[in-house]
């Protein structure tokens, strides 16, 4: 597996946010935790990538024991988070969005890499010296993305990504999702748009107050609907 969660563990206080958690996410593989508001989602991601801290359990990667590893041996180990909300810095230009992104890396490499990015994203290369605050929701988003891939990622967590944008931005995402994995990138999907992740995702965890509720292969899941839903409220 290339990642490896065992009995993970994250309190805020008395808020125990998640509970006991195992989940795994193998090479090249899409998996996607759904759940209602609140159900310990973002918590997850973000103990997963060194933002808030774990109180129990372990974390591996790659073979490597990363429970307590910061954000940047995190990145450096290539594993990105796209975090809930993009989270990109508007008042600095797209470009500056992105070497941020390859902090870590320097040389020509980066700059290349950069390059086929504006190749990928053309509306991104159109406004590369402009202040992202002038990009689209769904241009944001993308940067977030771009911004993650320029660190080379073997594994990119998406913290509800199609989160606000219009229906054709969101079928757009998700085939990007699927482009990224098949250039072999793995992808822990956190999503509240269930149907178009279990489409998506081999396998997938569902979260209720901090606990794994159902898990399975996708398709499994999707024929389960009915109990999905149920935990997933009127969000889905
Ligand atoms: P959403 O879809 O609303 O982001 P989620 O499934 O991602 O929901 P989390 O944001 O992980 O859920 O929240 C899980 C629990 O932890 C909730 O009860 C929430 O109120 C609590 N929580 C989240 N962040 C904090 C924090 N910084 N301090 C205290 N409690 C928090």
């Amino acid at each position: 597996m290339l990642l490896e969660v065992k009995d993970l563990d994250v309190r805020y206080g008395r808020n125990h946010a998640v509970k006991e958690m195992n989940l795994s996410v193998d090479e090249n593989e899409i998996v996607t935790v759904l759940g209602a508001n609140g159900a310990g989602k973002s918590s997850l991601l973000k103990a997963l990538h060194g933002l808030v801290s774990i109180q129990g359990g372990t974390v591996s990667f790659d073979g490597n024991d990363i429970t307590r590893a910061s954000s940047a041996e995190r990145v450096q180990n290539n594993l990105a988070l796209v975090p809930e909300g993009r989270q990109i810095l508007v008042s600095m230009t797209v470009h500056e969005n992105l070497l941020l992104g390859g902090y870590r890396r320097q040389g020509k490499d980066l700059l290349s890499d950069i390059d086929s990015i504006y190749e990928r994203f053309p509306n991104l290369g159109a406004r590369s010296g402009a202040q992202a605050s002038v990009l689209s929701g769904g241009e944001q988003q993308m940067l977030a993305i771009s911004r993650a891939l320029v660190a080379k990622p073997r594994l990119i967590m998406l913290d509800e990504p199609s989160l606000g944008l219009s229906p054709i931005l969101v079928d757009q995402l998700f085939e990007l999702i699927k482009t990224l994995n098949k250039e072999g990138i793995a992808i822990l999907l956190v999503e509240q748009n269930t149907k178009k992740a279990l489409e998506v995702a081999t396998r997938g965890y569902v979260m209720e107050l901090g606990s794994v509720v159902l898990k399975g292969l996708s398709g499994a899941l999707a024929e389960d609907a009915g109990l999905v839903h149920a935990y997933l409220g009127a969000q889905s």
